[in-house]
């Protein structure tokens, strides 16, 4: 994409909230500075992606960059914390606050719960994956393109921050050219252990990577990074540059020409959108189409987590009884439209529901389709009376949010939401009674 004229960096992505404001309205900052810090988790930074003046107000939840320059990055670390981290840690420490500050822990996940690592941590295994299964997210051999060299010397500084434990690197059963070049380059890496994948959402997923690894997650965190990651990590230690670029898709059926763009945080999503967008009326989601969140006329710029922005016509007029029609060209899980006796075709995708919101009619779809092998309906009926016990017993805390079963619920009851929310319920529940406990015995302890 062109360079920007200006710069919108949504305060919000999907695990961070930059509450921490480290710049004033009206002040000059170059590209690699801190504009602020998340204080929930491990004080992530947001870095000014370029130079430019910082306007606090303009945009509600928003830092805007205006007066854009392209001036040289630079890393903007303060010697006195480094010094008192050499000697706390020593160098590991140096490279563990420099991915932080220079904005590579951003592209680390736990592997179970999906949230940031606590960087000082030390995890039992990394699992590094170049494969994209959501629908219409940045594909990982489209972020190596030209850039192999980086990913492997991102590998070796991976490796440098561990003692002992293994890297996994997830790959796609396949025989492309790309892919044997990146298993060539790879070779030589005795720690690095190879896992293909089979190419179906959502065998991608960290979580299910962990778990057919037998990586369990009370035996200590497992770090995940996919193919962006690395090369932050590349960016980050062999250069000490700030990681201030992203490689996103757009793509979906209201796109024109699906494509992967270079941009940074904060770009213009309308300068986007006039380029690629074709429907007059097109819902924009931020991230693949079952697991990404609508993006909202409120947010202006892409945001720091950005990995894809889906285009999705959506569908304005309602067909009368629709639902009676022989469907010959719709598809469905469930083959109840004629266009199931058809030879594949290939619908078009739109934002239409087709139907009212019903009951759960026990038609076992969603457990036939969860990766996790759970019973979806089953949790959903605890959940709509109410017993969280049960549903917690019913192993909610397994789903790894992929949206499949949501996706084919003939009834649309929107499955994953309901046990993501949960989730954070039930951890919640957990955290009070821990300090209910630590309370107690503290007060023993003082009574003795
Ligand atoms: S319950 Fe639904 S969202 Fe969770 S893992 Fe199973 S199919 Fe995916
Ligand atoms: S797919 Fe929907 S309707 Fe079918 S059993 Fe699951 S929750 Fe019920």
């Amino acid at each position: 994409m062109p360079e920007p004229k200006i710069l919108y960096l949504p305060l919000r992505s999907g695990r961070f909230v930059f509450s921490e404001i480290r710049v004033e309205d009206g002040q000059s900052v170059s590209g690699g500075d801190v504009l602020a810090k998340d204080p929930n988790n491990y004080a992530v930074p947001l870095l000014a992606p370029r130079a430019g003046t910082v306007r606090l107000k303009a945009v509600e939840n928003h830092i805007v960059i205006e007066d854009i320059a392209l001036l040289e990055e630079h890393a903007d670390i303060a010697e006195e914390e480094l010094s008192h981290i050499v000697q706390e840690m020593g160098a590991a420490g140096i490279k563990r606050y420099k991915l932080l500050i220079l904005g590579a822990w951003q592209f680390f996940y736990d592997a179970h719960t999906a949230a940031p690592p606590d960087p000082l941590g030390t995890p039992q295994a990394i699992i590094v994956s170049t494969v994209s299964l959501d629908p219409f997210v940045a594909r990982g051999d489209a972020q190596l393109h030209n850039r192999l060299l980086n990913f492997t010397r991102g590998l070796e500084q991976l490796q440098s921050l561990l003692e002992y434990q293994p890297i996994y690197l997830a790959m796609p059963d396949i025989k492309s050219e790309f892919a044997n070049l990146v298993r060539n380059q790879i070779r030589g890496y005795a720690w690095v252990k190879m896992l293909e994948i089979p190419l179906t959402y959502p065998y991608d997923n960290f979580a299910i990577l962990a778990r057919r690894l037998g990586l369990k997650r009370d035996e200590g965190p497992v770090w995940a990074v996919r193919t962006e990651g690395v090369l932050a990590v590349d960016r980050a230690l062999t250069l000490t540059k700030p990681c201030t670029v992203r490689i996103i898709s757009i793509g979906g059926p209201g796109v024109n020409s699906p494509a992967h763009l270079k941009v940074m945080p904060g770009y213009p999503i309308k300068r986007i959108r006039d380029k690629y967008v074709f429907e007059p009326a097109a819902r924009m989601i931020d991230g693949g189409i079952f697991t990404g969140k609508p993006l909202g006329v409120e947010t202006l710029g892409v945001d720091t987590e950005c990995r894809g922005i889906t285009i999705l016509p959506e569908l304005q007029d309602r067909e009368f009884l629709g639902f009676v029609r022989p469907g010959w060209d719709r598809s469905s899980y469930a083959e109840c439209f004629l266009s199931s006796l058809r030879e594949k075709f290939s619908e078009r995708l739109t934002t239409a529901i087709r139907g009212e919101l019903r009951p759960c009619i026990s038609c076992n779809f969603c457990e036939e389709v969860c990766p996790a092998a759970i019973m979806p309906y089953l949790i959903h009926k605890y959940l709509y009376a109410d017993l969280i016990e049960e549903a917690e017993q019913a192993r909610v805390d397994l789903c790894v949010e992929c949206g499949l079963c949501s996706f084919v619920c003939p009834s649309k009851i929107d499955l994953t939401k309901e046990f993501i929310e949960a989730k954070v319920l039930i951890e919640k529940e957990k955290e009070e009674l821990r300090q209910e406990e630590a309370r107690r015995q503290a007060v023993e302890e003082k009574m003795a």
